[in-house]
């Protein structure tokens, strides 16, 4: 894709990708949380995470809510990054059929929504199916 804007190439680090990793557990989570869900811990601590995962599972979105609607239908996509970690992702510059369980995929900053009338835009991660080459 041609679209991207040029300060998202240029500054990468506009977007900082970190999540909340329990230190008594392990567990990761997107965004950071108080407490981990898994052991109840508030042992937390922030780090980066990777931007690199696969599809666990998808679904279609044709029905999107408010402020999403420019985009549907559009893919839906758990992702489990290389650490393990597990979010929820929209799937951007990619055909439909190249979204599959088990593809590779790239966490890249969108535009995430729209927010009202305000016309306040929000960016987050998205991913994108890696071609094989
Ligand atoms: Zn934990």
């Amino acid at each position: 894709m041609l679209t991207i804007p040029r300060a998202w190439r240029e500054k990468p680090q506009r977007y900082l990708f970190k999540g909340g990793k329990c230190k008594d557990c392990g567990f990761v989570t997107y965004p950071a949380r108080k407490v981990c869900p898994k052991c109840h811990s508030e042992n937390i601590e922030t780090v980066d995470l990777p931007r690199e995962g696969k599809i666990i599972t998808y679904t279609i979105v044709y029905s999107a809510p408010e402020g999403f609607g420019d985009f549907s239908p559009y893919p839906l996509a758990i992702v489990e990054l290389t650490n393990g970690a597990r979010l929820m992702l929209q799937i951007v510059d990619t055909d439909l059929d190249k979204v599959q369980i088990g593809e590779k995929v790239n966490v890249v900053f969108r535009r995430l929504l729209v927010e009202g009338n305000a016309g306040i835009i929000i960016y987050g991660p998205k991913a994108t199916v890696v071609e094989d080459k």
